[in-house]
């Protein structure tokens, strides 16, 4: 590696050789009107409502593009900024600036920014992600008005787009055809931006730092490799040839990949095991069937219950399952209870705000302490039950009274549903996931109580090593293979196959090539990786 090569976090594989194509502060967001009285509050009025209107077309046709290039999932944003245009507080906001003799822009500025304000403060990530959509509306509508600049759309053919931070309208607008790679200074793996750039298959770095701004000049030569999060400005020709050179391997790699569809994950001495996806919504279950997974190891159920005001009542989450179940036919579906607390907050579940979230109430120590909460999702659960071969997952299990109290209230749930005569199937697996090093001490224990353990590398890591999963500056600590870890997971396999308990691997560990060997070995059973690794790892088990 040079010195010059820039590091920051991959948000979505792939290798880039493009031209640099700078974003410039000044088409964001965040400039600033100068603050005007109008003298006339009603031409204001028509001007802001003839602002919306184009607003709406525009997002209207963002929709539909971002539709077509990358999913529903990434369209919704659209649908999102749609309904936040015609939000009853955000309309009385601006009318009360309007009515203050105002301009249309300085009123839209003003009374977005109060609004974003209140977003940012809130403590459900969720909500205080939605200030940042505020704040785009807030750029379109000045746009719209005529204050600032259009969106460009001079880009060169092989745009590398540079950029400070990019909002969610910035990043669904880029033209695919021209864009091959995107490098930010700032932004998170978790945020819009890097949603959309997977869901768009652009190879994305993120949160390089701003000396990514002091070091790229527009039309610079640059790579972006996403698998390691590296951005390499201004190559040497020597630099660039190996670049070329990578970027044709990767691309050749990539191609092979696809002939291992339909193929068993199997070692050439005949070792087999079970290679699934890990989801997070039926959303990406066409990616889980278009990358020939042999089932799904892990569904996270709390995405269900956190972009929104309450809990999904049973209907609700009963109509996902079943979806889920139905799609996958005859493969296993293993979901996992709602996994809340830690970085992923629900505020309408009312909870204690915490010093230590992560060592705190979460997973299933929220759940049993809400039995309505817990109960409703087990129902829906068994109720699924008989559309497929359901397995049913617990997080953070520290002790054999959790498991416990979990099977009996299972019990009360199937006799409840059997006195009503609502019909579950009677062959649903029950799970556990090892996350903690207390679960992986006493596996011996647990083993006999349940049909499978699937080992959560992340958590597990986190725990074992002290190391906060959230803290990007803790980096340089994180050893992932390190021996404690490791000698936890062989304890684990273990202890449940001589219990004749199965167990998988559903962690991010489960995709690291570094480690498919070491897990044979350790004669894992399963291995759930997210859809886009499944092919990977299925050449690592059968070529080695
Ligand atoms: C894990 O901890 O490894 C895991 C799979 O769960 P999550 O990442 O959702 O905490
Ligand atoms: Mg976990």
């Amino acid at each position: 590696m040079t010195e010059k090569v820039l590091k920051g976090r991959g948000a979505c594989h792939g290798i880039a050789i493009g031209t640099a194509y700078t974003v410039r502060e000044t088409d964001s967001v965040s400039a600033a009107p100068p603050q005007r009285m109008s003298g006339d509050a009603s031409a204001e009025a028509v001007r802001l409502e003839a602002a919306k209107e184009r607003a709406a077309g525009e997002l209207d046709a963002l929709y539909q593009k971002t539709l077509s290039d990358a999913g529903e999932e990434a369209a919704e944003i659209f649908s999102i900024h749609g309904m936040l245009l015609e939000d009853e507080d955000i309309c009385l906001a601006l009318k009360d600036q309007l009515a203050s003799g105002y301009t249309a822009e300085y009123a839209v500025f003003v009374a977005l920014e109060d609004v974003a304000q209140s977003f940012f403060a809130m403590d459900d990530p969720y909500l205080s992600a939605r200030g940042a959509d505020v704040l785009d509306i807030r750029g379109r509508l000045l746009r719209c008005l005529g204050f600032g600049t259009q969106e460009s759309a001079e880009l060169p053919r092989d745009a590398i787009v540079i950029a400070r931070d990019l909002s969610p309208s910035q990043t669904a607008s880029l033209d695919t055809k021209r864009v091959k790679g995107i490098v930010t200074a700032a932004g998170s793996v978790s945020s819009h931006t890097a949603i959309l750039a997977r869901s768009m298959g652009i190879p994305a770095v993120i949160g390089v730092g701003d000396e990514l701004l002091r070091c790229v000049r527009d039309g610079d030569t640059v790579v972006v490799d996403g698998r390691v999060g590296e951005v390499l400005p201004s190559p040497s020709q020597d630099e660039l040839s190996e670049a070329r050179k990578r970027l044709a391997d990767y691309l050749e790699s990539e191609e092979q990949l696809t002939l291992l569809k339909g193929l068993e994950t199997v070692t050439p001495d005949g070792q087999k095991i079970e290679l699934c996806a890990n989801v997070g919504s039926v959303r990406d279950l066409d990616s889980v069937i278009a990358s020939d997974a042999e089932g799904i190891g892990l569904f996270r159920s709390e995405q269900l219950y956190l972009e929104r005001m309450s809990a999904p009542n049973e209907e609700e989450q009963l109509r996902v399952y079943r979806e889920l179940l139905l799609r996958m036919g005859q493969k296993r579906v293993i979901i996992r209870t709602l996994d809340v607390g830690a970085d992923k907050q629900v505020g309408y579940l009312g909870c204690e705000k915490e010093e230590n979230p992560a060592l705190g109430l979460r997973a299933i120590r929220l759940c049993l302490d809400r039995p309505v909460l817990f109960r409703t999702q087990l129902s829906a659960l068994f109720r699924a039950s008989v559309y497929g071969r359901l397995g049913i997952m617990f997080p953070m299990i520290t002790s054999v009274c959790e498991v416990e109290r979990i099977l009996a209230l299972c019990d009360e749930v199937k006799s409840d549903l059997a006195a009503r005569d609502v019909p579950f199937s009677a062959d649903v697996e029950i799970g556990i996931m090892i996350e903690t090093p207390a679960a992986a001490v006493i596996s011996d224990r647990l083993a006999p109580l349940v049909d499978f353990f699937s080992i959560g590398t992340n958590d597990l890591t986190q725990y074992t090593l002290a190391i906060d999963r959230q803290n990007p500056s803790l980096d340089g600590y994180l050893d992932t293979h390190h021996e404690a870890v490791l000698r936890l997971i062989e304890l684990t396999v273990k202890n449940a196959h001589a219990h004749g308990t199965r167990v998988g691997i559903c962690g991010e560990l489960a995709a690291d090539t570094g480690l498919t060997e070491f897990f044979l070995r350790a004669g894992v059973d399963e291995l759930s990786v997210a859809p886009s690794e499944v092919l990977r790892v299925r050449g690592k088990v059968r070529n080695g």
